[in-house]
């Protein structure tokens, strides 16, 4: 059964349509250029979000040709990643929404073909000295004293080696899932390339990661949309179809997060440390790095970053750095010297955490 947006938080936001209608590449990231400044005054208007935390989830190893573009003049064959998810509050309707972004299931996505080929290759035990689960959602989400029944929405950049069951799907028939009041906010054309993907998309995705999810629990968004003041996705093709990047307004202004860059040089990259990636960026004359594992859109996926280059803050002592996160963002590790980000934000901190309890108790007397 189809849901019905006008039931939900869901505010549409049209100030990026037309931008993305216009014909011929060049032309089409003058217009998003122009269309972002006006979407990013919308969003700040709205207001802050009530709170932000983040959460590791896990670290990998991930081909450098893939992660940078190929761009870094350093000669190891990875680079090291690390996962965040975030839990965000907002405002709406005199009550208090609970969104978590990128709650990746480290134990799942290891069965994406990318992930088991690696495994096949490497072995078990070699993967298991490279990579590192930190503890699951359920332990995140007590951390914060956040019951899990108070997740009103999850929310992905993009379904690249994600399994939403472990979430959404009840556990056993007839039974609750782990988030039992949680709804996927996913774009039409991420479901759609998940329905039948084509053999250049086969090794990144599970294709049953939506298996058993109630239809009722995953809406499919056409487009921008806001949640409360300070919380909006916005479409961000070109990694992937669907792909959408999520936007926090915290008290040091906007913020987005997706994996379109591995890390905030892959979007300053003239400012970049890391060997090779300034001097590419200038002898290219590019203003963003991709990450570079899918080309299914690559120049939208530029055209996405500059986007998400436009609606960001910069960071504040750190001007020429704009404040996206990199949902995927490489960490320095000691089998890749020298590729490692040239500044990290870690993690986003603002306002104050509601429990669970007090979300309920203001249910209860709304
Ligand atoms: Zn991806």
């Amino acid at each position: 059964m189809a849901i019905d947006l006008e039931s939900t938080d869901l505010v549409r936001l049209t100030e990026l349509d037309e931008a993305w209608r216009v014909r011929g590449a060049g032309a089409r990231l003058d217009a998003i250029r122009k269309a972002g400044r006006r979407w990013r005054d919308r969003i700040l208007a709205s207001g802050s979000a009530r709170c932000v935390r983040t959460a590791d989830v896990a670290t990998f190893p991930y081909p450098a040709r893939y992660g940078l573009q190929d761009v870094a003049a350093l000669p190891w064959p990875y680079v090291f990643l690390r996962n965040r998810t975030h839990l965000v509050q907002v405002a709406a309707g005199g009550r208090v929404i609970t969104i978590l972004v990128n709650p990746t299931d480290a134990v799942r996505s290891a069965r994406a073909p990318f992930f088991a080929r690696m495994q096949e290759r490497y072995g078990t035990l070699a993967t298991k000295l490279l990579s590192s689960a930190a503890p699951p959602i359920e332990d995140a989400l007590r951390g914060w004293g956040v019951a899990p029944e108070a997740v009103d929405y999850v929310t992905f950049d993009h379904l690249h080696v994600q399994d939403v069951r472990g979430l959404l799907a009840p556990a056993a028939p007839g039974g609750r899932a782990l988030l039992p009041n949680a709804r996927l906010l996913i774009q039409r054309g991420e479901l759609e390339t998940l329905s039948a993907l084509h053999p250049l998309q086969v090794e990144w995705y599970i294709p049953d990661c939506l298996a058993g999810v109630p239809a009722d629990r995953v809406i499919a968004l056409d487009g921008d949309y806001a949640i409360g003041g300070g919380f909006a996705v916005v479409r961000t093709p070109g990694h992937t179809g669907g792909n959408h990047s999520i936007v926090v307004v915290t008290d040091r202004g906007a913020w987005t997060i997706s994996e379109n860059g591995v890390c905030v040089d892959a979007y300053a990259p003239g400012t970049s440390q890391i060997r090779g990636v300034a001097r590419y960026a200038r002898d290219a004359g590019v203003e963003v790095i991709l990450n570079a594992n899918t080309r299914e859109g690559s120049l939208d996926q530029y055209t996405s970053m500059v986007l998400e280059k436009t609606i960001a803050d910069a960071v504040p002592d750190r001007p020429e750095l704009p404040q996206h996160f990199s949902s995927s963002e490489m960490i320095p590790h000691p089998l890749a010297p020298g590729l490692a980000p040239t500044y990290s934000h870690g993690a986003i901190t603002h306002g104050a955490v509601e429990t669970g309890a007090e979300i309920a108790a203001a249910r209860a007397s709304a």
